[in-house]
């Protein structure tokens, strides 16, 4: 355990950041309080509301503290031994009925990188690749472009080297200081401090938009519009860098042909921002020294979602932005632990480290560790096993996700969770995910257990325990080796005495994390890629090539693609969401906070006071919002943060689920849901 002055040092719960703070426990377990970490290595000991409210769910009464087995349609206690012995028993059942692809894992970016790690292990010895993780839901399309464009699927640059070089901040469909709230006060304010210029697109004026030099306030779902006249402005200017372009690039051809017919008026309409606006934008990031693109879910959480950050490669591409201190394509992740589940390898195509599972080569590395065959097909991302449930999918074992309230198109979500012939959930409260579950198996928090977590500048920091494991709960760790090794025996690799001997093994399949250990990562965390025990990780990638075939950044022009529900005479707005500052994800844990419950105790809907006037709402009032999917009620907040024709509201609350009626359409290539754009209507109750 290792200690700061007054506490253990472990890493915050909830977002991307991956911000430090010390715990001191009390006597009881459960009880800790926070101590700050005054030199941990990305916060020096600050906390937002959310970090600082932390503590508040790891002793609360609703915590899971016996496994369930359902019974007469009913959950009960039971012992862990027959709990497992049930979970093993189905698992074998439906794999010898249907065959091991009748069966899906949900990984979750709330659980450590060793506990996914073993997760998609798990799947792959059942004969499985159907196992994916919340990414999908919320930056699968930047990392499918990223991956592809310039090599890695993460952050191209750090927190730390932006907000000390970087000279222009462009932040596209992000709000960070919202939704990254250190992020935002510690870097992005202190680059503005000195000198940076902040230009924000988003639909949405939010916390972020008091502090930039420039917002462009877009309609929801135009970004590919508006990325297209800024990259016209600079062709047409000669702002490009093409000594960049020419020795490092490929693509300038196809994206000059793209724009060959394009009619920079006519997007600037679509998008409902005046042209001269964006050209000036355009100027503002071309000439800069150093300009850095932040990218949030409303980039990604579009059926355009790949397309949408390609554009925003293109940019960074085509000015010579990326490949030094202070530029590059900056994805901000939401969870904190977002980047290594993916890392890890808990996804349907890719095995730990980002190798292909259809690779011959990169399998056979894997297989060679692991001592079993993996399938060699890519299996079905989270989505498509929810769509899939009670047809080709019988039996689902989820890790930490919430699908229920997470998944677009929610009712229906529930509908094929019901149809599955078993269920389990591994969480620590009663979610809405777990109430449809055959099984619960209680685990252990965030406070309660240690092991490594990847923040979103590609940081693998370590977290400790720092309290006793309450109740009958056990470590996910613990309970996923238990029922590896029931499965499929005592010599089938599932035998591991800690999360350490996970990492190793981590380490040996996983290039990136190849020079990691516990030890080289100590206090301050290291930023892979780390490929030997020498190596220092990296502030930023690309220095010298991409890590792509020929080594060139890939440059692909894009045309707009519409949401694809528009407004019509029945529903005529179009919805949006984002989270907020107080909230996170699925309200799991947040809600169940009472500092952040009292700060936001309910769901609402933004609305421009004429859609509210048409339709006699005032602030305050109670609304039902609906769309095709269906409907929820929720309290009407009249503002102008929102366009008139545009409503906004938020994924957190069960009683007023945003899910329930945002649209499930999919990106072709990421299989990302459109969570930012949907027809809707409104009106008071
Ligand atoms: Fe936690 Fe993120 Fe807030 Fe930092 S910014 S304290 S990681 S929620």
């Amino acid at each position: 355990m290792s200690t700061d002055d007054d506490g253990v040092n472990t890493i915050c719960p909830y977002c991307g950041v991956g911000c430090g703070l010390s715990l001191e426990s009390g006597e009881a377990a459960g009880d800790v309080t926070i101590k700050p970490w005054f030199d941990a290595p990305v916060n020096e000991g600050a906390l937002c509301v959310k970090g600082g409210a932390s503590t508040e769910v790891v002793a609360h009464e609703d915590r899971l503290t016996s496994p369930l087995i359902r019974e007469d349609g009913a959950l009960r206690e039971a012992t862990w031994d027959e709990a497992l012995e049930h979970v093993v028993d189905e698992l074998e059942r439906i794999r010898d009925t249907y065959g091991p692809d009748a069966t899906g894992f949900f990984a979750s970016s709330k659980v450590m990188n060793e506990e996914n790690y073993l997760l998609q292990k798990l799947a792959r010895r059942y004969g499985t690749n159907n196992v994916d993780n919340c990414t999908r839901m919320c930056h699968a399309s930047t990392v499918y472009t990223l991956r592809n464009s310039l090599g890695a699927g993460a952050m191209t640059n750090s927190m730390a080297d932006l907000r000390d070089h970087g000279d222009v901040l462009w932040i596209q469909g992000a709000n960070p200081a919202e939704q990254h709230v250190i992020a935002h006060s510690h870097y992005f304010r202190q680059a503005a401090r000195d000198g940076a210029t902040l230009i924000q697109i988003d639909p949405h004026a939010n916390k972020t938009t008091k502090d930039v030099d420039r917002h462009l306030q877009l309609e929801p779902g135009t970004d590919i519009p508006l990325l297209n006249v800024v990259l016209e402005t600079i062709l047409e200017e000669g702002r490009l860098d093409e000594a960049f372009v020419a020795e490092r690039t490929r693509g300038i051809d196809h994206l000059k042909a793209t724009l060959a017919d394009f009619d920079a008026e006519a997007a600037a309409e679509t998008c409902g921002v005046p042209l001269e606006d964006i050209r000036e934008a355009a100027r503002i990031y071309a000439e800069a020294g150093n300009a850095a693109i932040f990218t949030g879910m409303g980039m990604s959480q579009h059926r355009c979602g790949v397309d949408n950050v390609q554009n925003e490669v293109n940019l960074a591409l085509l000015t010579g932005n990326i490949g030094r201190p202070g530029t590059g394509v900056n994805p901000l992740r939401g969870q904190n632990n977002v980047q290594g589940t993916c890392d890890v390898g808990a996804m349907p195509n890719v095995l730990p480290g980002y190798r292909e599972v259809d690779d011959d080569e990169a399998r056979s590395s894997v297989e060679d560790v692991w001592g079993f065959e993996i399938p060699s097909e890519p299996g079905l991302t989270n989505v498509e096993i929810s769509n899939a449930s009670g047809d080709s999918v019988h039996g689902l074992y989820v890790v930490g996700e919430n699908p229920v309230m997470s998944e677009p198109d929610a009712t229906e979500v529930e509908t094929r969770l019901s149809d599955l012939e078993f269920l389990v959930v591994q969480d620590i409260f009663m979610t809405d995910t777990a109430e449809f579950a055959d099984v619960v198996l209680p685990a252990t928090s965030w406070a309660e257990r240690g092991g490594t977590v990847t923040n979103t500048d590609r940081r693998v920091q370590l977290m400790r325990p720092a309290t006793d494991v309450p109740g009958n709960t056990r470590h996910d760790l613990e309970i996923l080796c238990e029922v590896g090794t029931r499965l499929f025996g005592d010599a089938a690799g599932f035998d591991f005495d800690g999360p350490e001997a996970v990492f190793e093994e981590l380490t040996a399949v996983a290039p990136i994390y190849h020079g990691l250990s516990y030890e080289r990562l100590g206090r301050e965390g290291v930023q892979w890629p780390c490929y030997e025990p020498g190596d220092e990780g990296d502030q930023y990638l690309y220095a010298e090539t991409f890590d792509t075939n020929d080594g060139r950044g890939v440059i692909r022009g894009v045309r707009h693609t519409e949401p694809a529900e528009g407004p019509d005479e029945e529903y005529p707005l179009v919805l949006t969401t984002a989270r907020l500052e107080e909230h996170y994800n699925t309200g799991t844990m947040s809600t169940r906070s009472p500092t952040l419950r009292r700060r936001t105790p309910e769901n609402f809907v933004d609305i421009h006071p004429e859609d509210a006037a048409d339709r006699g709402i005032e602030d305050g009032d109670y609304v039902r919002l609906r769309s095709r999917r269906g409907e929820i009620v929720l309290k009407a907040s009249v503002t102008e943060d929102i366009k008139a024709g545009s409503v906004w509201t938020t994924p957190h609350f069960s009683d007023a689920r945003a899910n329930t009626i945002t649209n499930d359409v999919l990106d072709p290539l990421a299989k990302i849901p459109e969570y930012k754009a949907a027809a809707a209507a409104v009106e008071r109750v």
